[in-house]
């Protein structure tokens, strides 16, 4: 054991404050630190480990396409991408895809992919984005500041212009905002970090109804709830309404570096050659797991699955709730979900969270109030019933305290 958690202090930026213990290991949905503690995991790495840690299918390859090519440069395209690529096509509503590493990346790619559009099709005016409140969209300076979470876009001295913000599932302050002079809507169908709140199904037909009423291309960032997280592919399938341009990463790498922009080829022939572009985005390497993991999670027998195991955290969770009355709602969709606190523990989910490492169990939290689960979209029932029992000691320990 060569380094110890006070060593992030030490050599790391601050901008991170990990948990005391330093994880060395995983299987599936277990995790071992350096003590050989074992822990289950209900973080799925912020919704990334799709298929969990170290999934075999994941792991062939990986091994092989590490020993034939990893990187080439846009200079060239390759095999994975280009598979993954229609894959992608034959799977959604689009035509095009663009690669990148990130979620930040795919949509910032998104965003000057709506804005340069909408200016070539109706002139310089055409450009203003409008986003919701309590969004959260990446960390570059644009998508930070897209992003309607102002604590994590100010300080950094001036803004982006053109971007203003509308209230999540509600449709009168989008209609009062928008305008012919609105470039693109940018909304999550699930707000993943500002809580766990979906989109109403009515809030989504109008958010389309009024970008095709104002010309406006309508952008669902599914970085948090796609690649099978609410148990279809992706999130817009299950509210029946198609954006113009998707962004999708987390989950579609499986903990690989892997983001990447779906649209319309009427849209996207407006990122040029030169107009756009990544070094690394659509690397052999990352294309190739971003296909052994479609292949696994776009089939019935997991995407059903996600539903049928949802229902057992929703279980475990009521009757933990019932016992304990500690949360006041459990929202999300698939396996992402959301447990909110009941106002007398309003900002104490870091608390929770703290008490269930010691009791072996990981798990996230969305904002201060609000306990989030987004395991492996695989987790195993066994699992489920472990982490709860967890979770269940960490719920006593935590009304006590
Ligand atoms: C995590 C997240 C992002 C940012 O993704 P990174 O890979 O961290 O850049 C963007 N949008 C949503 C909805 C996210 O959950």
């Amino acid at each position: 054991m060569s380094h110890t958690r006070a060593d992030f202090d030490q050599y790391m930026v601050p901008n991170y404050a990990p948990a005391a213990f330093v994880p060395v290991r995983g299987a599936g949905s277990r995790v071992w630190d350096q003590a050989d503690r074992q822990y289950v995991d209900l973080t799925g790495g912020i919704a990334v480990n799709a298929l969990g840690h170290c999934h075999p299918a994941l792991v062939a390859a990986l091994n092989e396409q590490g020993s034939k090519l990893w990187h080439l440069s846009n200079a060239f395209t390759n095999e994975p991408a280009l598979d993954l690529a229609q894959k992608l096509v034959k799977a959604t509503f689009a035509d095009r895809v663009f690669f990148c590493n990130s979620g930040a990346e795919a949509n910032e790619a998104a965003l000057k992919l709506a804005r340069r559009a909408a200016i070539e099709r109706f002139g310089d005016k055409k450009h203003k984005v409008l986003s919701a409140l309590n969004s959260f969209h990446g960390r570059t300076f644009f998508t930070v500041c897209v992003g309607g979470q102002p604590k994590y876009s100010d300080g950094f001295g001036p803004k982006p212009a053109g971007i203003e913000y509308f209230e999540y599932n509600n449709l009168d302050s989008l209609s009062a905002l928008i305008d012919d002079e609105t470039a693109c809507v940018i909304i999550e169908p699930i707000q993943g970090e500002g809580g766990v709140v979906p989109a109403t199904a009515a809030f989504i037909a109008g958010v389309r109804a009024l970008c095709d009423k104002h010309h406006a291309f309508l952008i669902f960032d599914e970085v948090q709830s796609g690649a099978g997280r609410t148990g279809s592919l992706y999130a817009y399938q299950e509210y029946g309404v198609s954006p113009d341009i998707l962004t999708s990463a987390k989950g579609i790498g499986g903990g690989f570096p892997l983001g990447c922009m779906l649209t319309t080829s009427d849209i996207a022939k407006h990122l040029a050659v030169g107009t756009h572009g990544t070094t690394y985005g659509g690397n052999p390497l990352a294309c190739a797991i971003g296909n052994a993991l479609l292949d696994v999670v776009n089939t019935a027998t997991v995407l059903d699955g996600v539903k049928a195991k949802r229902e057992l955290f929703v279980a475990a969770i009521a009757k933990i709730n019932a016992q304990y009355s500690v949360f006041d709602e459990v929202r999300g969709m698939g396996l992402l979900i959301g447990a909110e606190l009941k106002p007398a523990f309003a900002g104490k989910a870091k608390d929770l969270l703290n008490l269930a490492v010691k009791e072996g169990l990981m798990i996230l939290m969305a904002g201060p109030n609000v306990i989030r689960f987004a395991p492996s979209l695989v987790i195993a029932d066994e699992d489920i019933r472990e982490g709860m029992q967890r979770f269940e000691r960490a719920v006593a320990a935590f009304v006590t305290a």
